[in-house]
């Protein structure tokens, strides 16, 4: 078999062992003689995986007791109106940092919903190549939450200290989840589409403390109220079950490597080989992003012309290199390097762009 070394953004690419086990489960569920796919929601089989998902989660994070994980449908975008429709209240504002595409989505869903407020903007020509320093941040006085996205899956930075604010912090994790440990506490509610770093798409993770929780806004329509997703433990509905089961089989493997204080030593390592071979060969690839605020999930770089990075492009395919462009909005390369992406396809793309620097510097 002939595994693509896909670098894509999302989806991406999921652990091998995770499909490998995937298809052999696939036609016979736990005994069921039905496929996963086929089985009912409230049987005790899937309960079964819903609940150990919940566990392992929790296990690799250390979540605490009045933390809730939901499993949720919509995608990430629909998040950025749910935040706003349960939390925003009359009168009090909410803030946004906006540090790319998707914090801007995210701040113009709350606008649509009440008083959003920009509390910093990166924003410089239409490109964001940093995150701001706090010193720079405007907060509100009494805003109910504080809104930030910690990875920007298309510009290819990432926050590294958490903002220290008085208000509830709210991060939209959907690239970076689990790329390390992180102490769930410094945050009031995280969500995170799966297709990123966690699974295939289809299902978004919230974890979500229950006193801002409790505080949210009663009389929404029932699938738009975090409530209903609590009280119910996201089976109000039927959940995207399959998506689920995916993730939970990705966590399991993620607890097997040795948990994410393994997966980060593994993911500087990728992230240091691939900002140490464009460092090396400065004055032919570029990193349009300041050093301090450089992503380890999405690498993106430039080439002295579009000529050459389309070269890049067709060539990489040939080295059997899938999903090296860079978002249709900012042009260049990028390389998506999320927790299932093996070392030794960073090592082969480091190793294709020394060749390729060479050939053609
Ligand atoms: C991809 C992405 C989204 C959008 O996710 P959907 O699941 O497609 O709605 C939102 N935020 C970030 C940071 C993303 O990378």
């Amino acid at each position: 078999m002939k595994r693509t070394m896909n670098f894509n953004p999302g989806p991406a690419a999921l652990p091998l062992e995770v499909l490998e086990e995937a298809r052999e489960e696939f036609l016979d569920f736990a005994g069921t003689g039905m496929s996963v796919l086929e089985v009912s929601h409230r049987s005790p089989e899937y309960d079964k995986v819903h609940n150990e998902t919940q566990e392992s989660l929790r296990r690799l994070l250390g979540i605490p007791g009045d933390y809730k994980i939901l499993f949720m449908g919509g995608g990430a975008s629909t998040q950025f109106y749910l935040v706003p429709s349960n939390f925003m209240r009359d009168h009090e504002p909410a803030d946004y940092v906006l540090t790319g595409t998707w914090s801007k989505k995210a701040f113009k869903e709350a606008g649509v919903i009440g008083d959003a407020r920009l509390a910093a903007t990166t924003e410089e020509n239409g490109k964001f190549t940093r995150i701001p320093k706090l010193e720079e941040c405007r907060f509100s006085d009494g805003a109910t939450y504080v809104h930030i996205t910690s990875n920007n899956t298309i510009f290819g930075t990432q926050w590294h200290t958490v903002p220290d604010v008085s208000a509830p912090l709210v991060a939209d994790m959907s690239s970076d989840f689990l790329w390390k440990p992180f102490d769930i506490t410094d945050y009031a509610m995280v969500y995170a589409g799966a297709q990123k770093n966690l699974g295939p798409a289809g299902v978004t993770v919230v974890v979500i403390r229950d006193d801002f929780a409790s505080g949210g806004r009663e009389g929404l329509p029932t699938m738009m109220s975090y409530k209903t997703f609590i009280n119910k433990n996201s089976l109000f509905n039927t959940p995207p079950c399959f998506a689920i089961y995916l993730v939970g089989k990705t966590l399991k493997w993620l607890e097997a490597k040795g948990g994410l204080e393994a997966q980060y030593k593994e993911n500087v390592a990728k992230a240091d080989l691939l900002y140490g071979t464009i460092g090396k060969y400065e004055g032919f690839y570029r990193s349009p992003v300041e050093p301090s605020s450089r992503s380890y999930m999405n690498v993106v770089f430039r080439l002295p012309t579009e000529d050459l990075e389309k070269r890049f492009i067709a060539e990489s395919k040939d080295a059997g290199m899938n999903g090296l462009k860079g978002h249709r909005s900012v042009g260049g390369m990028r390389a998506s390097i999320y927790n299932a992406i093996p070392l030794a396809w960073v090592e082969a793309l480091a190793d294709f762009m020394d060749t390729f620097a060479k050939r053609h510097g």
